[in-house]
């Protein structure tokens, strides 16, 4: 119910997934269901392959994505999936391009831009479609030697914006900050349109403060 409140999703657009301590199962959201008439008894429990295993309702068509990202990166740094339709995240996602890191805004969440993975093949599309989804993220973020744990988000050529964290308040929380990023990005290149990404010593600065093995950011039983 997040995902409107932060301005995430109109109608119904959207999904979040949580998964279970055990990575055996996780719950998601039902598909179709307004927002505003969610309850915790709505949530459809399922499988790492996808299948219902508890609930009375169809579960977000957008499941087989989810599970594929739980198969290959479940765990402490990826226990909650998030996937809206945002505008801005999606107007870069349509316009095929990673996010540059022009500030330190952007160094603060991720070490660098956020990652566009490509079109789906008709292969692809015309077959298992939102499991080959889940499998173009994995492969995007492998082939470019990214960590999801160290870069909790993607946006997908002509579809839209991916989120994930430990829980699902730190997933959604990666959602608006990537929401975030695409507006100042965009306004970044229309006010100047020849700018470049800030220096690799300012991003690491910035990154690595928070995220690196000596960080100092915040208070000292930040997790
Ligand atoms: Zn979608």
């Amino acid at each position: 119910m997040e995902i409107p409140r932060r301005g995430l999703a109109i109608y119904t657009f959207g999904n979040v997934s949580v998964l279970d301590r055990g990575g055996t199962f996780f719950a998601i959201k039902p598909s179709g269901v307004p927002y505003d008439d969610l309850a915790p008894a709505d949530m459809v429990i399922v499988d790492l392959d996808g299948n219902t295993v508890d609930g009375g309702l169809n579960p977000s068509s957008d499941t087989p994505t989810h599970a594929v990202l739980y198969r290959e990166w479940g765990g402490p740094s990826v226990g909650a999936v998030v996937h809206t339709h945002s505008p801005w995240a999606t107007a870069w996602a349509q316009a095929r391009r990673p996010i540059p890191c022009y500030g330190t805004t952007q160094a603060d969440h991720l070490p660098g831009e956020v990652p566009c993975a490509p079109l789906l093949d008709n292969a692809a599309i015309e077959g298992a479609y939102e499991k080959e989804t889940g499998m173009a993220l994995v492969r995007h973020l492998a082939d470019a030697s990214l960590d999801p744990a160290g870069v909790p988000m993607i946006i997908q050529a002509g579809h839209g914006p991916f989120a994930w964290g430990a829980t699902p308040e730190k997933a959604i929380y990666h959602a608006v900050v990537l929401e975030e990023l695409a507006r100042m990005a965009l306004h970044t290149e229309t006010i100047n349109s020849g700018i470049e990404k800030i220096p690799k010593v300012l991003i690491d600065k910035h990154y690595l403060r928070k995220h690196g093995p000596g960080a100092y950011y915040g208070q000292s039983n930040d997790s």
